[in-house]
């Protein structure tokens, strides 16, 4: 069962695995191996497989997220910060292979079921706070996911929009952070980009991103590169304060000595000047509550950024704004129609569930 150059094993669907679980389907295929649909004998229930490659480096990473994954179990018994439940593990044919609850499928595929259309805001807050609850308790605990993204956050059920966030294999504890190299490009923070030492706060870098993308359809800040990641940051925030970029090991790459960012332009000719646009012309968006909510995950500086707690209390999660009447100035009624998944029965069998 082995595939010798990727250290892959060989999944044949009716397949028992561990005199356990029995192969129905794939569900995911990546650089770490495959995540299966499994028939737990033991259970009679449906878990997600994950089987991962038979190298060293795959290895050690499945070992890390295996251990935050128990530990998750631990400090949340009642399953209510929405975070993918583990339920076993071992070892088959020298894999390591990891069975956990099976979930649905990813904001991003949901987000193309959409049309790239984005989603409605009440889904939007739905999502939200529970993201929120998951991102509470991992600073609670000092952990860092280090890679929140849509593709990492998966939905229950085809028809709600209840998630649970999952891939804890790049996660570490605040102040053992090993890896200088992390995040996925278009969720990476400043810090992690500039050099400076990192935290908890990098999520909710990441967080912020990805409620603008799942309000527009598509990434907020989509560098091609680090250089150009930078660069779509400052095209609404401006460049950062020079008392943060002291702190920056990397800054000479992106800065010349007087603190201005180096010219640069993208591989489609594309050039991006700090300030050209603001946040609310970027989302279309006229909702204040949602774009200070955005704006206060997106601050540049870690310190100054919003911690879970903090967006427990926004506006944006409590309705508080909402219900002031004549405070605010009129806002335009966002209507956007919402994707089929949530609303409507689907005419065909959906994928994943
Ligand atoms: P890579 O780093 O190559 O992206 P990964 O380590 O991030 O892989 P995961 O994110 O854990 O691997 O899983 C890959 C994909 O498999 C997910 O994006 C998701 O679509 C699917 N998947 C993972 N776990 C489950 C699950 N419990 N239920 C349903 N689908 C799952
Ligand atoms: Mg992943
Ligand atoms: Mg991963």
């Amino acid at each position: 069962g082995f595939d010798d150059e990727r250290g892959d094993y060989r999944v044949i669907l009716g397949d028992h695995i561990a005199y356990r679980y029995e192969v129905v389907d794939f569900l995911g295929k990546g650089s770490f191996g495959q995540v299966l649909r499994c028939i737990d004998y033991e259970t009679g229930k449906l878990v997600a497989l994950k089987i991962i490659r038979n190298k060293k480096r795959f290895h050690i990473q499945a070992l890390v997220e295996t251990n935050i994954l128990q530990k998750i179990r631990e400090w949340d018994p009642m399953d209510e910060a929405c975070m993918l439940q583990y339920s076993d593990h071992f070892y088959f044919r020298d894999h390591l292979c990891v069975a956990t609850e099976l979930l649905g499928v990813n904001l991003y595929e949901l987000i193309k079921s959409n049309g790239f259309k984005g989603l409605p805001i009440v889904v939007i807050k739905s999502i939200t706070k529970q993201l929120l609850l998951c991102l509470s308790l991992l600073k609670q605990k000092n952990v860092i996911h280090c890679d929140l993204k849509p593709e990492n956050i998966l939905l229950c059920h085809p028809f709600k929009s209840q998630i649970k966030v999952i891939d804890f294999g790049s996660s570490c504890f605040e102040g053992e952070s090993v890896y200088t190299y992390i995040q996925s490009r278009f969720y990476r923070s400043p810090e992690v980009i500039l050099g400076m030492g990192y935290g908890t706060p990098i999520d909710m870098w990441s967080l912020g991103c990805i409620l603008a993308e799942m309000y527009t359809g598509f990434p907020i800040f989509p560098g091609e590169n680090e250089q150009e990641q930078l660069a779509c940051i400052m095209e609404i925030f401006g460049p950062p304060d020079s008392s943060m970029l002291e702190k920056c090991s990397r800054r000479k790459v992106f800065f010349d000595s007087f603190g201005k960012p180096r010219p640069f332009v993208s591989s489609k000719g594309v050039s991006r000047r700090p300030f050209a646009k603001s946040l609310h012309q970027v989302l279309e968006c006229k909702d204040i509550s949602f774009l200070s909510f955005i704006a206060d995950c997106l601050k540049w500086d870690p310190e100054e950024r919003m911690t879970p707690f903090e967006a427990i209390q926004h506006d944006f999660i409590t309705g508080n704004q909402d219900r002031r009447p004549n405070t605010a100035p009129a806002r335009q009624k966002i209507v956007k129609s919402p994707p089929t998944y949530l609303e409507s029965p689907p005419s065909r069998p959906l994928p994943n569930l």
